[in-house]
């Protein structure tokens, strides 16, 4: 989809009276890109608790802060975004007469008038996604690449769209990995933030009967039910909407859960609840640095660590529940 963004480049003390501004002439919406909040963020990562953090972001930080606006590619469109540039040259005359008084900074005032278009970023990083071997046996590959597997791979065909899962990430291979070793054939699977639905794919290839993703995002249900029609598991595999927090109706042989180190502690005893006696929790997205807290809360929760894997700063574990 085309549009038009405007966007204004002005100083930390100027975004009030720049979106002030803006709400005068009737747009009511717009982004603000201050760099100051990512600095902050940056420097007080404990607080926010980020597991993911885009260090490109910081390339940024030394920037002016920015204000967005969109508008449709039309010429309704092309008209309010000239109003807007025109608002501002007032802006900038007022202050050019002392209208702010000295102590005001509303930095350089630049209007940049650009058409966007969306489906170029949306779709650049397919130049990076290629096929890849991520466990023993499987392998993914982009749906657009039409990959055939050599002797005894095992292919899986992706599109994740915007749901997180292309499968090269180290926190997937490492679940693809343990589900290769502890999978059984006719095992039931409940793939807990399933994203793009890699990892049920991955069970239902191993060999699983039954496969139940479940993700809080709509986007990756969505996203995994087209990718189970595209790898013929679609009755084996379903992806409904859910949050983990709020039970899920299922009990497994197994579950695999990619999520993050915070939500696997605070989920530790639910999970027990939809496991089978003997079954295997696969968990994974856990920062090394946190590991120690997450061995903790399965082993409270009753879980006996079978097994850690380590890639980069990421690790993941397979813990049983006792057969008690
Ligand atoms: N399983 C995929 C995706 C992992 S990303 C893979 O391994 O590549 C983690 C996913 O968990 C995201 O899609 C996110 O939307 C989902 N998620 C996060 N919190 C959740 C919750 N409370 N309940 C269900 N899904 C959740």
């Amino acid at each position: 989809m085309q549009y038009i963004e405007v966007s204004i480049e002005t100083a930390e003390s100027g975004v009030e009276i720049v979106l002030g501004k803006l709400i005068a002439m009737g747009i009511d919406s717009a982004e603000i890109i201050d760099p100051e909040d990512i600095r902050e963020i940056s420097s007080d990562k404990k607080k926010y608790a980020w597991d993911y953090f885009d260090e490109t972001l910081l390339e940024n930080a030394d920037r002016n802060p920015e204000i967005r606006c969109y508008f449709p590619a039309d010429e309704q469109g092309v008209g309010q975004a000239k109003r807007v540039r025109a608002g501002i040259e007032e802006l900038r005359c007022v202050r050019d007469v002392g209208g702010f008084g000295s102590a005001i900074d509303l930095g350089p005032l630049k209007v940049q008038i650009s058409r966007q278009d969306d489906s170029e970023w949306k779709d650049k990083w397919k130049e990076f996604f290629k096929p890849a071997r991520i466990g023993e046996k499987i392998v993914v590959s982009p749906s657009w690449e039409n990959y055939r597997g050599k002797d005894g791979e095992l292919v899986i065909e992706i599109d994740p769209g915007m749901a997180f899962g292309t499968g090269t990430h180290e926190t997937t291979s490492m679940c693809v990995r343990l589900l290769e070793e502890y999978l059984h054939p006719g095992d039931e699977v409940l793939d807990a933030g399933c994203g793009s639905g890699i990892l049920s794919i991955a069970s239902a290839l191993l060999g699983a009967e039954k496969v139940q993703g479940v993700d809080i995002d709509p986007e990756a249900v969505r996203v995994s039910e087209e990718n189970f029609v595209l790898n013929h598991v679609e009755s084996v595999c379903h992806a409904e909407y859910g949050d983990l927090t709020e039970g899920v109706d299922f009990c497994g042989d197994i579950i695999a859960g990619n999520l993050m180190a915070e939500l696997i502690c605070q989920l530790a005893s639910s999970i027990r609840k939809h496991l089978k006696r003997g079954g295997i929790f696969i968990g994974s997205g856990i920062l090394t640095e946190k590991e120690n807290a997450v061995m903790n809360a399965l082993e409270t929760a009753g879980f006996v660590i079978e097994k850690k894997l380590q890639d980069g700063e990421w690790s993941a574990v397979a813990a049983r529940k006792d057969a008690q």
